[in-house]
C-alpha cells in the first residue's frame, strides 16, 4: 500500500525531473545544482510553477512572467510519468518488484525522451539503466553474456552501415544501451528485443510519412527510442 501510494505520488515528479534531463543532459549542463528558470526570461522558477501538471495548468502552458510558451513535451513527460507508475502498480508483484518496475520504466522513459528530442543517449542514463538491471539479475552471468552480446551486435551493426552507407547510421549510444537492454533480455530474448523495436520504428516511420515532413532515406530515427519501448513492453509482458 505504501509503496503504491509512494509510486503514484513520485510519478508526476520524475516526469518533471526527466523534463530536465532531456533539455540539459545532451547540452552538458548540471541538472541538479542549477535551479530552473524561463527559457525565455529567464526568470528563476519557484516551488509555485513547478508543480507537475498543476502549474502548466493553472499558467496555460505559459510562463507566468513573460507569458511565453512553455515546452509542451514538459506536461506530456509528466502525463507519462505518471502513467508508467500507474502500469508499475498494475502490473504488481511484491511491494520492491512495483518499486524496481517504477524505477525500470521511468529509466527507459528517460532514455526514449532524450533520444527523441536530441539523439542522444547520455552516458549517465545507460549505464544506470545496467547498473539496476545487473543489480536484479536473477543469474548475473547470463546476464553480462546478454549485454556482451547486445553490444557486440550493434557495435557491427553500426560498422556495417557505415561502410555501406557512407554515414553513421547507429551512434555509440545505442551500443551502450544495449549493454543495459542485452543484461535484461539475455542472449535467448535479444532478437525479440530488437524485433519489437524495429516493428515499432516501422510504425513510427509509417506515422511520419504521412506527415508534412516526408521521411527520406536521409531522416534520422531514433532507434534508442524504439529499443526503449520494446524493453519496457518486454517487462511489462513479464518475460524479461
Ligand atoms: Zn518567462
Amino acid at each position: 500500500m505504501a509503496v503504491t501510494f509512494f509510486v503514484l505520488a513520485l510519478g508526476p515528479f520524475v516526469g518533471s525531473f526527466v523534463g530536465v534531463l532531456v533539455d540539459r543532459l545532451p547540452l552538458g549542463r548540471d541538472v541538479v545544482v542549477d535551479p530552473s528558470a524561463c527559457g525565455s526570461c529567464g526568470t528563476r522558477l519557484r516551488w509555485r510553477d513547478l508543480i507537475p501538471v498543476l502549474s502548466f495548468a493553472l499558467a496555460r502552458g505559459r510562463c507566468r512572467h513573460c507569458g511565453a510558451p512553455i515546452a509542451p513535451h514538459l506536461l506530456y513527460l509528466e502525463i507519462l510519468a505518471a502513467g508508467l507508475g500507474l502500469l508499475a502498480v498494475l502490473a504488481g508483484g511484491a511491494p520492491a518488484y512495483v518499486l524496481l518496475t517504477a524505477v525500470m520504466l521511468w529509466l527507459l522513459l528517460a532514455l526514449a525522451a532524450c533520444d527523441l528530442a536530441m539523439f542522444r543517449l547520455p552516458d549517465v542514463l545507460t549505464a544506470a539503466l545496467a547498473g539496476v538491471v545487473l543489480l536484479r539479475a536473477p543469474d548475473l552471468g547470463a546476464a553480462l553474456w546478454g549485454g556482451a552480446a547486445g553490444m557486440a551486435a550493434f557495435f557491427a551493426l553500426r560498422h556495417v552501415y557505415a561502410r555501406a552507407r557512407g554515414r553513421e547510421g547507429l551512434g555509440l549510444g545505442d551500443v551502450k544501451l544495449m549493454a543495459g537492454l542485452g543484461a535484461l533480455t539475455g542472449v535467448a530474448l535479444l532478437p525479440h528485443l530488437v524485433l519489437g523495436a524495429a516493428l515499432l520504428a516501422l510504425a513510427g516511420a509509417l506515422v511520419m510519412h504521412r506527415s508534412p515532413q516526408r521521411l527520406s532515406g536521409r531522416t534520422p530515427l531514433p532507434f534508442g527510442t524504439a529499443l526503449c519501448a520494446s524493453a519496457a513492453g518486454l517487462w511489462l509482458w513479464g518475460v524479461v
